[in-house]
């Protein structure tokens, strides 16, 4: 059985068909990745997978063999399911610490203090944001840090899934291996990824599967070689 499976899923705003009949399955222990142009509806996916800030209009979707479809966000992230977004998300008035604890206190398991508080430190120093920086204000990172920090919270969740969305946006060269590094060794954690990618170039090193959004539909789907090189996905990039 699947870990997440879609069928049939859509969302529209007014006139505008978002996501537009989308179905796929994802695999326990895989990194599967979600390529489109701008606009192409991969944020609003996850928004409605994750049930923040809203579910899908029609269609059903599974996650752990749970109908999760009109679920709420808090139901959904405590079978397990965490995300980070596309902006930096974080409580800026709070430190690196605090922030990791929320998360912790969040997730799956029920957690005493004193467990909640080490998986929040664990998290923190696996993504690199050691304890020197416990004590920082989130607002005081750098995006890369703070990327690091929205990463480092919802792994602190414990979850059985993630999903990423466009981690390596505004990051430099040397930024994006580490954080392929990070996505990598997160996925050898046993957690099942799912990521958004505007460039197909970082998901090509890290995805088993691949999946391309055009104006909220299914353009192409499988192994990674074989969906750039489709030529409907080639003329759906050269044209944005
Ligand atoms: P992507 O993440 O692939 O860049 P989005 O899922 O953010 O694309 O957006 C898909 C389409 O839906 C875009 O045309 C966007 O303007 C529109 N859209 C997204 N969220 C909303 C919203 N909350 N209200 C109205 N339109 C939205
Ligand atoms: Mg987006």
């Amino acid at each position: 059985m699947a870990l997440l499976e879609l069928d049939d899923v859509s969302k529209a705003f007014g006139s505008l068909k978002a996501v537009d009949g989308v179905s796929f399955k994802v695999e326990a222990g895989e990194i599967f990745g979600i390529a489109g142009p701008n606009g192409s509806g991969k944020s609003t996916l996850f928004n409605i997978i994750t049930g923040i800030p809203f579910g899908p209009d029609r269609g059903s979707i599974r996650f752990d063999g749970n109908a999760i479809n009109g679920k709420s966000g808090h139901a959904i992230a405590g079978l397990g399911l965490a995300r980070t977004f596309q902006r930096e998300t974080s409580f800026d008035g709070l430190t690196v610490f605090e922030n990791a604890l929320i998360g912790a206190s969040y997730g799956k398991q029920e957690k005493t203090a004193a467990t909640a508080r080490n998986a929040a430190a664990e998290a923190l120093e696996f993504v690199g944001l050691g304890s020197a920086s416990f004590g920082r204000l989130a607002g005081e990172l750098s995006v890369f840090e703070r990327k690091c920090l929205m990463l480092a919270t919802a792994i602190a969740m414990q979850p059985r899934m993630l999903l990423l969305d466009e981690p390596a946006s505004s990051l430099t060269k040397p930024e994006i291996e580490t954080s392929i590094g990070l996505i990598r060794r997160t996925a050898g954690r046993g957690i099942t990824i799912l990521l958004i990618e505007h460039v197909l170039t970082f998901l090509m090193s890290l995805s088993q599967h691949l999946l391309v959004l055009n104006n909220g539909r299914i353009l192409a789907a499988g192994d990674p070689a074989g969906v750039i090189a489709d030529p409907h996905v080639i003329e759906a990039y050269l044209g944005t």
